[in-house]
C-alpha cells in the first residue's frame, strides 16, 4: 500500500537588509511591521502586490539598519505597495478613446500643459512635467479630455521618457488615423536632479512627430510653434 508522503510547504523568504534570509510572513503578520496584519485588500492573487510589500520591507531596514519597527514605518510596506500599484496601472488601464466625426474640420488642434507623472525604468524613480500634443485630423477627432487619459496610461509605467512621446503618438494614430500627430514632452526627472549628477530644474525635452508633421517642415514647424516651443 502506498502511502503519500507529506511535503512541508516552502515557507516564502525575504532577503534582509544584512543579506540573512528570513520568512516572509509569519502566522499573518508582517516580519517587518511589528503587530501589523498584512492586508488582503490587495488582490492575494496579484503576486506583484504581495512582492512589493516584501521589497519595501527590505528597503526599510536596508535604509534603518534592521531598526524598522518604529510607528512611523510599521504600515509603510502597504501603503507603498498600494501606491506602487497605482503607478503602474498604466498597463491594464487604457482608456476606452471613442472618437467623434470631424465633420471636416481641417485645421491643427493642440492641447498643451497636460499633466504627466511616469517612473524612469532604469532608477524607479519619479519623472515629471508636461505633454503637449497637436494632431491634424483625418476623418476623426477625439474629445479633449481623452488626451490627460492617455498621457496618464502611458505615463503610469516603467518609462523612459523617449519611449513614452512615441507611445502617446502611435496611440493616437492608430485612433485617429490623422493627417498629423506630434507630441513634445518635457519632463523632469528625479533620477537626475536628485541624485546621480544633480541638476535641480534640469529638463529634459523629446518630440515625435507622424505624418505630415513628419514629413512636411511647414507642417511641423506650425505644430511646434502652436505648441508654443
Ligand atoms: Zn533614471
Amino acid at each position: 500500500m502506498l502511502v503519500a508522503s507529506k511535503k512541508t510547504p516552502k515557507t516564502p523568504t525575504t532577503v534582509t537588509w544584512d543579506g540573512t534570509i528570513r520568512p516572509t510572513a509569519i502566522s499573518g503578520l508582517h516580519p517587518w511591521t511589528v503587530g501589523a496584519p498584512r492586508d488582503d485588500s490587495l488582490d492575494p492573487n496579484m503576486v506583484p502586490a504581495r512582492v512589493a510589500e516584501d521589497a519595501y520591507s527590505a528597503l526599510i531596514a536596508l535604509a534603518e539598519r534592521g531598526e524598522c519597527d518604529r510607528e512611523g514605518v510599521a504600515e509603510t510596506p502597504l501603503r507603498a505597495a498600494k501606491a506602487w500599484r497605482f503607478l503602474t496601472s498604466g498597463y491594464t488601464e487604457l482608456p476606452d478613446l471613442k472618437t467623434f466625426a470631424s465633420e471636416g474640420y481641417d485645421e491643427i488642434v493642440v492641447v498643451r500643459d497636460l499633466p504627466l507623472y511616469s517612473l524612469c525604468e532604469h532608477h524607479l524613480l519619479p519623472f515629471f512635467g508636461k505633454a503637449h500634443i497637436a494632431y491634424l485630423p483625418g476623418d476623426r477627432i477625439l474629445g479633449l479630455s481623452k488626451f490627460a487619459r492617455l498621457v496618464n496610461a502611458y505615463g503610469r509605467r516603467l518609462q523612459v521618457q523617449e519611449r513614452l512621446t512615441a507611445q502617446i503618438a502611435d496611440h493616437l494614430v492608430d485612433v485617429l488615423d490623422p493627417q498629423g500627430v506630434a507630441v513634445v514632452v518635457e519632463a523632469e526627472h528625479l533620477c537626475m536632479t536628485m541624485r546621480g549628477v544633480e541638476r535641480p530644474g534640469a529638463t529634459t525635452r523629446t518630440s515625435v512627430m507622424r505624418g505630415v508633421f513628419l514629413k512636411q517642415q511647414e507642417a511641423r514647424a506650425e505644430a511646434l510653434r502652436l505648441i508654443g516651443i
